[in-house]
């Protein structure tokens, strides 16, 4: 089982211009240089399924050199795009990173949201007075590495319920499994893509062949408990 690592153009149907190819050679370049991009293991994601891939997106952030360095190419990304904004607002913890570098690169404030727990279900609310500084202006939300996007959409529904208008999403790594249309905005930017294959463990590979489950990265140590 292979691990296929797509190099995308970063909006769909259009051919990637000479600074798009650049920032993503750096990037991935990048999360070669220090490890971060991991396809030869056998991890056990949040959904259940199995695969041979990881981003180890906190060993990027161990380098402040490296989210500065990618902050300032999503800030050219951002300002190439044409994309008017007043601050950006990022999810916590990974993603208060990403985005402060970014905004630190635009000049901009730079808020972040809260994961809150309600019984089952959680959502991110916007707390420390930061609801009313969102309130009627345009947000930028950027975060390190969108997967299915789930987390993302609750930051946009947090900026909206404090009154602000998110402009556009931005991320390091798009995952490849969502779309800008899944957003509701105009305009998401992303640095690289990093398509990672996964299966249902009953047709794991890995498994059959008895591949050791990486217990460092991901949900491979509760799996091994359960089983
Ligand atoms: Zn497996």
């Amino acid at each position: 089982m292979g691990c296929s690592i797509v190099f995308t153009s970063m909006e769909q149907g259009k051919p990637a211009s000479p600074s798009q190819l650049e920032h993503q050679r750096r990037t991935r370049s990048m999360l070669e240089d220090c490890s971060a991009l991991i396809v030869d293991g056998h991890f056990v994601y949040a959904s259940g399924h199995h695969g041979p891939g990881w981003i180890a997106k906190d060993v990027i952030n161990m380098d402040p050199t490296r989210p500065h360095a990618l902050g300032r190419m999503l800030a050219e990304a951002i300002e190439e795009s044409g994309c008017e904004l007043d601050l950006v607002c990022g999810p916590a913890i990974g993603g208060v990173i990403s985005a402060q570098y970014t905004a630190l690169a635009l000049g901009v404030e730079c808020v972040f949201a809260e994961r809150v727990r309600i019984d089952d279900s959680e959502e991110f609310r916007l707390k420390r007075g930061y609801d009313e500084v969102v309130s009627g202006r345009r947000v930028l939300v950027v975060d390190d590495v969108i997967n299915t996007g789930h987390s993302t959409k609750l930051v946009l529904s947090a900026v909206a319920a404090a009154g602000g208008e998110v402009v556009a999403v931005a991320a390091w790594i798009s995952r490849g499994n969502v779309g800008v249309e899944s957003f509701g905005v105009d305009t998401f930017i992303y640095l690289d893509e990093v398509l990672l294959p996964s299966h249902a463990p009953e047709t794991c590979e890995l498994c059959a062949r008895s591949v050791p489950i990486n217990t460092r990265y991901a949900h491979g140590a509760e799996f091994i408990a359960k089983n």
